[in-house]
């Protein structure tokens, strides 16, 4: 396929994920990154170099959008075993090797949450330059996080390396000056917290706010300024209603959300991102009897209590999208589509609900919904096309070989499962 030809997939049915419904027999065109035409086969002018994709039969969706990894770890259940083997320079790899399960299982947008400095803008660069097969990328490069409210459990690595992830600071001043500085190391939004972990022992109070109002709001005013939304991780009550309160944009985890808060994030338009992956593979015996007793306890009143939060939330409202914290425990790359069943199965979502969360309400939640999240005229082509329908069935999204083939930028990068896109060796002309 030459820079110039036209993709064209023909006659598929298409999910309208703004409306929440198919549209039977539509054809696609695109040119260079774009969608250039919707609409009936026949229609359109055809081109003789045009590349034809037929979808008679099949279901075809905008890519899906992943909003919460960490795409340099593995998810090792001993993580810090793997961190004491690991050279710094093999998680550049690392992290392009776990892009590229994203994109082979239909995320064509992942959003990372933080990774060791530079690993993420950089491989951004390398994926938007179509050096290799890859998901688009958004990254908060390291996170501005309060500390001091939990105690990092051992070993050193492993303390060194939270402090090399992270920007430490205190005050409104310092907080715009971080918010700066993350946007000129190439960060695409900012991520901060305000409570502890469910990974980080008992001294980390999920219930404990550090960061005050003025700090929060001041995160908030200067990423927007800048052009970038803040997403924060939040575990317990008091953390997520003081975000929602700075006017925060997402909110990740939400595990202990009131009601009260929920009815302030629907007034807000905030975004609340479950992760309900995470802790349902903490929780699952192989990796929960790996971690230590204290991380145990945490791990099942988390467990406990989030599918109700999340329940209620989507009952009263609150916008939700799809994001897996990959790279915890047990938690691997490239499984995203277990989330999506997940919101159907344990918080109560239908597979049209589900499939717009992992489309349009992910573009929409990471402020990309100009750009990407629906099949439309003027969007970038990132398209996957599926056998099988899972409005009709979500146990459809699970497996990437129902997929023949996922689509970025217009390119075909993914064919079954298999990843086909290469970059192209240039041709030498001599005199
Ligand atoms: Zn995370």
């Amino acid at each position: 396929m030459s820079q110039d030809s036209r993709l064209v997939i023909k006659s598929g049915n298409v999910f309208d994920s703004i409306e929440g419904k198919l549209k039977e027999n539509l054809t696609i065109v695109s040119k260079h990154r774009e969608i250039v035409w919707v609409g009936d086969e026949g229609s359109f002018e055809k081109e003789e170099n045009d590349k034809i994709i037929d979808a008679t039969g099949k279901t075809v969706l905008p890519g899906m959008v992943e909003c919460h990894v960490h795409l340099s770890g593995v998810g090792d259940s001993q993580y810090e075993r793997e961190m004491l083997r690991t050279k710094r320079d093999m998680y550049n790899f690392m992290a392009l090797d776990n892009a590229q399960k994203h994109l082979v299982s239909g995320f064509t947008c992942v959003r990372d949450a933080g990774c060791y400095k530079g690993i993420v803008s950089s491989l951004k660069r390398v994926l938007n330059n179509g050096l290799f097969a890859g998901p688009r990328l958004v990254g908060a490069e390291t996170g501005i996080w309060q500390w001091g409210n939990q105690e990092t459990i051992g070993p050193q690595a492993l303390i060194d390396f939270d402090r090399e992830i992270s920007v430490v600071t205190a005050g409104v001043d310092n907080v715009k000056y971080a918010v700066r500085d993350q946007k000129k190391l190439g960060a695409d939004y900012i991520k901060t917290a305000t409570t502890g972990g469910v990974l980080h022992g008992m001294e980390s109070k999920v219930s404990m706010v550090l960061w005050t109002d003025e700090e929060l709001a001041a995160m908030r005013e200067e990423a927007h300024r800048l052009g970038m939304h803040v997403g924060c991780h939040a575990h317990g009550d008091d953390g997520i209603q003081a975000a929602v309160r700075a006017g925060i944009d997402t909110i990740e985890h939400g595990s202990f959300m009131s009601e009260e808060t929920a009815k302030m994030m629907v007034e807000k338009g905030t975004y609340v991102i479950p992760t309900r992956l995470a802790i349902v593979c903490l929780a699952s015996s192989s990796v929960h009897k790996q971690m230590p007793p204290e991380v145990q306890k945490k791990i099942m009143e988390c467990y406990n209590q989030a599918r109700e939060s999340h329940r209620m939330a989507l009952e009263k409202g609150v916008k939700i999208a799809i994001g897996t914290d990959a790279a915890t425990p047990g938690n691997f790359h490239g499984c995203t589509g277990l989330e999506v069943k997940l919101m159907v199965d344990d918080i109560g979502m239908t597979p049209v609900q589900a499939m717009q969360a992992a489309t349009i309400e992910g573009a929409r939640a990471i402020w990309l919904d100009d750009k990407i999240g629906s099949i439309e005229k003027g969007k970038l082509a990132d398209i996957v096309i599926s056998d099988k329908n899972p409005l009709e069935n979500i146990d459809v999204v699970v497996d990437p070989k129902n997929f023949s083939h996922v689509i970025k930028d217009g390119k075909i990068m993914v064919e079954r499962g298999n990843i086909t896109y290469f970059s192209p060796i240039q041709k030498i002309k001599l005199d």
